[in-house]
Parts: structure tokens; C-alpha cells; sequence
């Protein structure tokens, strides 16, 4: 019986320094074979043309490149573009390209489902199904990056980004968030992994700031992320006090607030500016409040953070309400006030349904959901630069 090829999307720079080794073959090989995969794209062994033919037939034999199936490729009139991945039983993850003027975010999934069933998110609500592995996460970028390099659209657009190096990588994504499907440091091992190529000049070669994690609070986990891979962290609070937070967000009930925030402040020395993200959904008449955004204001007064407001995208179980402009005003003028660095997160790719807490749990459930609300969704991903004016968004409501 032939045991199953390896899928060479699944190693990061040591993975493939020992698998290379594993085969008798010099280090080299390794770069090479990294260079041919993550720069350029090239997923057919037989076209790796300065591998050794020997090798390559080794390789044709043990190894393949292997990214999720696309079931799905959208595009928004805004240029923000959206892939619906099989991932086998009847399920699917989406991944997410928004193109700015000075940057195009990646937003990806790190798990088919989610455990913790936050009661604002769709994903949450329709259970748990897997973890990807972590060849499935870095094939997202792998194949998004070097899809949209024959997008002459996208390659307009690379001329733009700041990003150093571009003109010798031709990158089209310069920022990646994991604010896809699934709870990220609840799939550690396999999201480090993925993590560690993206900032592998060998691979993507991009900056740690230009890279978030967003997690719903998982505490120990925060604390190994500081260690192993510090990127940007964003987490999303959502609720002043632990009684609201343990109901909106069931993690809470194992990690609350104060352990919560003691990690936080033990991950800043560690994380790539000196400042963190709180993301916090804008659930009309349940988090919104004035009295609330003082709660807020005392809870973090002390950590270094920047507040995100997230108009909540809704979804017809959810039973929840998105928050009026007015009330997302008032809300931030108490934030501001306060002296508190808060933004509100812009909306994008509106026709094409890629909400933010909406993402595909399967295709049938996917089916659904447009047919019922193709024009409500919303979505949304920005990734804010230390020099973002605060209050830029309360100038766009007005
Ligand atoms: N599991 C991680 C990352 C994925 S969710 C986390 O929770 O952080 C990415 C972001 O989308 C989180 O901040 C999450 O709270 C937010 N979100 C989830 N459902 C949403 C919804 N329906 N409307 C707006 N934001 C939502
Ligand atoms: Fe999971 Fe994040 Fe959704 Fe909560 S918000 S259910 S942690 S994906």
C-alpha cells in the first residue's frame, strides 16, 4: 500500500529544513523548494526546474502542493473579493481580499466552525466542525497572493502599498487578519505554524505588524502567542463587565475580564506596536449604552489600546439588533472624551454578502443566507495604521 503524500503547504521553514533532510537531500533544497511554493506560486513539481530530476521524482512520489478547493470566487464592486473553500463533509470556510489605497488586507479562517458560539456570530452558532491544518490556512494566502498576481486590477494596485520590498516580490497582500471563521488560538499549533511562513522572507516575508491575530480571549494561549510568534493581537471584548461578557462571549465564564486583561498587558511588550486592539460588536440596546462605554473607559484606562467599534452585521437568528449611527456616536464620543483611542470599522463588499460574524459555516447554510439577505450583509476588516486620525470615522457619520 503507498502511504498518502505529505502537503508541503503544511511546513513552515524548520518543517521543510527536516523533511528536506528526512530525504538525504542539502539544506538548500529547502529554500528552494519554499521559494518555488510560497514566491512563486508554482504548485506542479515537475515545473520546480532547478530541483535535481531525482529529487523531483521523490518528491512526485511523497509530496504534493495542496491548497482547499475553491467553490466559490466573488467579486464586490469595490474591488473586495471572496473565495467559499471546501473543506470536505459538506463544509466550507470563505477567506477575504479587501484592497485600500495603501495596503490589501487578507482575511482568513482558522477553523471550519467555532467552538465558543458567541451570540452575535453566525459562525459561532453553527457549531464546530475542525480545525484547519495548517497547510489549509497558509493555502489561503498562498493561493489568494498569487491568484490576484494575474489580476491586472490588483496588480495596479500593488504600486501603491508602502510595503518594503514590493517591487522585488510584486505582493499584492500586505496585511493579513485572522478574523475569518474560527477562534485562531484555540487551533494553536497549526495557526503558529501558518503564522511563522508569513513572516518568512523565504515565503511572504511580512511584518509583524502587518499581521493580527484575533482571538475571543484565550488566555494561556495569548501568553505562548507572546513567546512564539508576537504579531498584532486584536480581542474582542465586547461587554464592559464579566456578567454581559460571560453571556455574549461563553469563554468568558473560563477566562474573565481581570485574567483577560493581565494577559493583555503581559502580551504588549512583546506585541509589534505599542498598543493592542479591543474590538467591541455594537449590539443595539445590550452593550451600547453611555453608562456602559464609562464601564469601558475604566475597565482599560490602563492598557495601551486602541477600541474598535464593530456595527454589529446582523444575522436573522441572532434575535440581536445593530446599533443605530447615533448611538455608535455617542458611544465613541464617551470613549474619546475619556481620552480613549476608538475608530469604527468601515463596511465593504456589501453586494457580495462578506459580513464580518457572517461567514459560511457550510454551502448549504451559505445557500440560505443569500437567498434570504443578499443586500443586507456587510463586512468589514481594517487593520488600523498608528497613524489613523480617531476620529476620521465620526466626521464620515456626521
Ligand atoms: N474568533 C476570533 C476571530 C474571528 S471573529 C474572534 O472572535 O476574535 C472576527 C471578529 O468578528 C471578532 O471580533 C468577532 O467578535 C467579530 N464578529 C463576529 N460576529 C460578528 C457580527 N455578526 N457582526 C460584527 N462582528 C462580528
Ligand atoms: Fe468563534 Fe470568534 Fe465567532 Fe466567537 S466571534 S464564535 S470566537 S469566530
Amino acid at each position: 500500500m503507498t502511504s498518502p503524500r505529505v502537503n508541503l503547504l503544511d511546513f513552515d521553514a524548520d518543517q521543510m529544513a527536516a523533511y528536506v533532510a528526512g530525504l538525504n537531500e542539502k539544506p538548500f533544497r529547502a529554500k528552494q523548494l519554499m521559494q518555488w511554493i510560497h514566491q512563486r506560486g508554482v504548485s506542479d513539481i515537475n515545473d520546480m526546474s532547478d530541483l535535481a530530476k531525482s529529487f523531483r521524482a521523490t518528491l512526485l512520489d511523497k509530496a504534493e502542493v495542496l491548497s482547499l478547493p475553491i467553490i466559490k470566487d466573488e467579486h464586490a464592486s469595490d474591488g473586495t473579493r471572496k473565495w467559499l473553500l471546501d473543506v470536505g463533509a459538506g463544509n466550507a470556510v470563505e477567506s477575504v481580499f479587501i484592497p485600500e489605497d495603501d495596503r490589501g488586507t487578507l482575511c482568513i479562517s482558522s477553523q471550519a466552525g467555532c467552538a465558543v458560539n458567541c451570540r452575535f456570530c453566525s459562525t459561532g452558532r453553527q457549531g464546530f466542525s475542525r480545525n484547519l491544518a495548517s497547510g489549509e490556512i497558509i493555502g489561503q494566502l498562498w493561493f489568494a497572493e498569487h491568484l490576484l498576481r494575474s489580476d491586472p486590477e490588483a496588480i495596479r494596485r500593488i504600486e501603491k502599498y508602502p510595503t518594503p520590498g514590493w517591487e522585488h516580490t510584486g505582493r499584492v497582500v500586505s496585511n493579513v487578519v485572522m478574523m475569518g471563521m474560527g477562534e485562531p488560538l484555540l487551533n494553536y499549533d497549526n495557526v503558529v505554524s501558518a503564522l511563522r511562513l508569513m513572516l518568512d522572507d523565504r515565503a511572504y516575508g511580512l511584518s509583524r505588524r502587518r499581521v493580527t491575530v484575533s482571538t475571543s480571549g484565550v488566555v494561556p494561549m495569548i501568553d505562548r502567542l507572546a513567546q512564539d510568534c508576537p504579531v498584532a493581537l486584536a480581542v474582542s471584548l465586547h461587554a464592559p463587565n464579566d456578567a454581559l461578557r460571560d453571556q455574549l462571549v461563553p469563554l468568558n465564564q473560563k477566562y474573565p475580564l481581570r485574567e483577560l486583561l493581565a494577559a493583555c498587558e503581559r502580551y504588549l511588550p512583546f506585541a509589534p506596536r505599542d498598543f493592542l486592539t479591543f474590538e467591541y460588536c455594537m449590539l443595539d440596546g445590550v452593550n451600547d449604552s453611555d453608562i456602559q462605554a464609562k464601564e469601558l473607559v475604566r475597565l482599560l484606562r490602563n492598557i495601551k489600546c486602541k477600541i474598535n467599534l464593530i456595527p454589529f452585521n446582523p444575522f436573522p437568528e441572532s434575535g440581536l439588533k445593530r446599533s443605530s449611527d447615533q448611538r455608535i456616536h455617542a458611544f465613541a464620543s464617551v470613549l474619546l472624551d475619556a481620552g480613549m483611542v476608538a475608530t469604527v470599522r468601515k463596511t465593504r463588499g456589501d453586494d457580495i454578502a462578506a459580513a464580518c460574524g457572517q461567514l459560511a459555516g457550510d454551502v448549504v447554510d451559505r445557500t440560505r443566507v443569500r437567498e434570504r439577505d443578499v443586500h443586507s450583509a456587510e463586512i468589514e476588516i481594517t487593520e488600523v495604521e498608528s497613524n489613523e486620525q480617531p476620529i476620521e470615522w465620526l466626521k464620515k457619520l456626521n
